[in-house]
């Protein structure tokens, strides 16, 4: 499909987003099913993202991704609480804000581990940013606990709040959080090609515990490979990015894409 005047824009905004898989994954989609749209990435270092994001809405953008550090603002402007990932501007301009990271969560825990409702009662997600925050309040209606273990804690005191059966954890818990938990979500930068990872105590773990990880630069992180070699299930990051996006892409075209042609297409970009 050509590039013309009528072509609608979708774009990921954040800082940074040079590494960003999502431009493949949409476009690949748009190609699928003959859209004539366009998926990039724009960085966005700035002061001021919220007037940035409302000068794209006026543009005519159809929909915007929205990624670390901006999803706070990116609430402000769609005007509901907490954080988002996603934006969508209807024919007339009206902008609707969702997020659709924990939901994509929910998903790829449910492709790895089919039978995760009847094992896991206990949750420990490492990291209270937005990633962290949104997986929790998806898991928590469906566990007995979630624990929230984070470097700062005041933030995973925030994090907790307004969730009821969510529990903030000392960084120096984070051995007693690992043993205790079914599942161990992994959510901060840590492990991050460039972010250096800690010697997570895997050799805790509960036999039968599964352990995922939302980073997906490396596929395999140290957590992961640890928790493999211990004869753990293991999660990566890939499922939830794939799952997003899906949401992302349903909400902006109401279509819903395909899984696992995305998944081959992102393998293939991440082979070394
Ligand atoms: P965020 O809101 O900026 O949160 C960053 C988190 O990392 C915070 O909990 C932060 O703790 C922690 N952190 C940063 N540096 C740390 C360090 N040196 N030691 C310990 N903790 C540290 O980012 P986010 O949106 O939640 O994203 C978090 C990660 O998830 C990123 O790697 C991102 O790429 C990944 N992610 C993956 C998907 C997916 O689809 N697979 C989706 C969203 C995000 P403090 O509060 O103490 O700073």
């Amino acid at each position: 499909m050509s590039i013309t005047a009528k072509t609608k824009l979708l774009a990921v905004i954040g800082d940074p987003v040079g590494h960003s898989l999502s431009p493949i994954m949409h476009n690949g989609w748009i190609a699928d099913h003959g859209l004539d749209a366009v998926y990039v990435a724009l960085p966005l270092r700035s002061d001021d993202p919220e007037s940035a994001m409302r000068a794209l809405g006026q543009f005519g953008v159809k929909g915007l991704n929205v990624t670390v550090p901006h999803k706070e603002a990116a609430a402000r402007v769609a005007g509901v609480a907490g954080a988002i990932n996603v934006m969508c501007w209807s024919e007339e301009g009206a902008l609707t804000g969702f997020n659709t990271d924990g939901l994509g969560f929910m998903h790829a825990l449910s492709e790895a581990a089919p039978d995760w409702r009847m094992r896991v009662k206990r949750v420990l997600i490492v990291g209270a940013g937005g990633a962290g925050r949104g997986i929790a309040q998806a898991l928590s209606p469906h566990v007995d606990t979630v624990h929230i273990v984070n470097r700062t804690f005041a933030r995973a005191e925030e994090a907790v709040a307004g969730i009821s059966n969510a529990r903030a954890l000392k960084w120096e818990d984070l051995e007693r959080g690992f043993g205790a938990a079914d599942l161990i979500v992994q959510a901060t930068i840590l492990g991050m090609e460039g972010h250096a990872a800690p010697d997570w105590p895997v050799g805790l773990c509960r036999a039968g515990a599964i352990v995922a990880d939302i980073v997906y630069r490396p596929l395999e992180t140290d957590l992961l490979c640890a928790a493999r070699a211990r004869g753990l299930l293991v999660i990566d990051g890939l499922g939830m990015l794939i799952h997003q996006g899906a949401l992302a892409f349903e909400l902006w075209f109401g279509i819903r894409p395909d899984i696992a042609k995305a998944r081959e297409r992102l393998l293939a970009a991440l082979a070394p």
